[in-house]
């Protein structure tokens, strides 16, 4: 089958001790019109790759490449291409494709988009040799960032970024962070350069340790009341009962945005405890191009740092295992991938 390559797929979502994620030979993808072909340097593992092994996110396609945290060189265009040229390096993010014309692309909401194509979903992404990526959705990565350390921008940034600016918190803010894993770590450094005072709420020990490092005004435990009431806060952790000490916490008009793409039910809300005095509840999904830039912008601006457990991508599957419980701080990233 011509040029082969070296890839994960998951075969039969399931709990990750039943394997569900395999390792495949494919041949080595070929660009389509206004399509790059990458080959690979890093890729982020997210929880949303735990999510679609497992089956809380229901597979869309068999035995597809999960991955959406991509950084790599372009080595191959197709027809029609000219935002990157050969030997650059670009990121590829969850975001796939868009397309454009529904009433949600149409009014700067193509995170809504009736019908997104997501990166490692329903398109094979980067736990692989090589992926493709349409040129109109790859990012230009800023010089600063190692390929591992841009690569937990692409989602965990991007995505904490989003629910950052969907709590609308004030200048000079309080904010709390429920859950302190890659994506939080990220948000938490943007909101404090902003001059937010960040309150972090968090079972594990180390995430309390390495959140007081980055400047957080305090940490807890993962349901436990802030020191102050918050103007806004986001939740990260995928646990629906913490929904209801998070609203609890909130100050009159503050907002919770709840920031994955899963989360386990939500017990029942007493209204006066929860949302009274006009809190607000708010979801994040996906994110727009735009947010994407401005965030990698705001990240090389300040600096950003991102703990990183890297893995030999050859062990992703332990990579994920280990995210599952909550066995490093930080983000894990994929390295070491040598093309066949
Ligand atoms: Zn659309
Ligand atoms: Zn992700």
């Amino acid at each position: 089958m011509g040029e082969t390559m070296q890839a994960w797929a998951v075969r039969e979502p399931g709990p990750m001790e039943s394997g569900p994620l395999v390792r495949v030979e494919r041949a080595r993808p070929v660009p389509a019109a206004k399509q790059v072909r990458i080959r690979v340097l890093a890729c982020g593992v997210c929880r949303t790759d735990l999510h679609l092994a497992e089956g809380d996110l229901p597979a869309r396609r068999p035995l597809v490449v999960p991955g959406h945290e991509v950084v790599g060189i372009v080595d191959e265009v197709g027809d029609g291409c000219e935002r990157f040229t050969l030997g650059q390096r670009v990121g590829v993010p969850w975001l796939a494709r868009t397309c454009g014309t529904c009433r949600f692309c149409s009014h700067a909401h193509e995170n809504l988009c009736a019908t997104p194509t997501f990166t490692g979903w329903d398109v094979d992404g980067g736990y692989a040799e090589y992926t493709l990526v349409n040129e109109d959705y790859a990012y230009a990565l800023p010089d600063r960032f190692s390929d591992v350390q841009a690569a937990p921008l692409l989602c965990a940034g991007i995505i904490g970024f989003r629910a950052l600016r969907r709590t609308a918190l004030p200048a000079g803010g309080r904010l709390g962070i429920y859950g302190f894993g890659g994506s939080a770590h990220l948000c938490a450094q943007v909101a404090l350069a902003e001059g937010a005072s960040v309150h972090v709420m968090t079972r594990s020990t180390s995430a309390q340790e390495l959140a007081l490092s980055l400047g957080a005004a305090s940490a807890q435990g993962e349901s436990a009341a802030p020191p102050e009431p918050l103007d806004g806060a986001i939740l990260f952790a995928p646990v629906g009962p913490l929904v209801l000490p998070a609203l609890a916490a909130l100050d009159r008009g503050g907002t919770l945005a709840i920031a994955g793409i899963y989360l386990s039910d939500i017990p029942a809300l007493n209204y006066d405890r929860h949302l009274f005095q006009e809190r607000t509840l708010r979801s994040v999904t996906a994110n727009t191009r735009e947010d994407g830039e401005e965030f990698l912008a705001i990240a090389a601006r300040i600096a950003i740092t991102c703990t990183v457990t890297p893995y030999a991508w050859s062990a992703a599957d332990v990579a994920l295992n280990d995210l599952k419980h909550g066995r490093f701080e930080g983000a894990a990233v994929l390295t070491g991938f040598e093309p066949s």
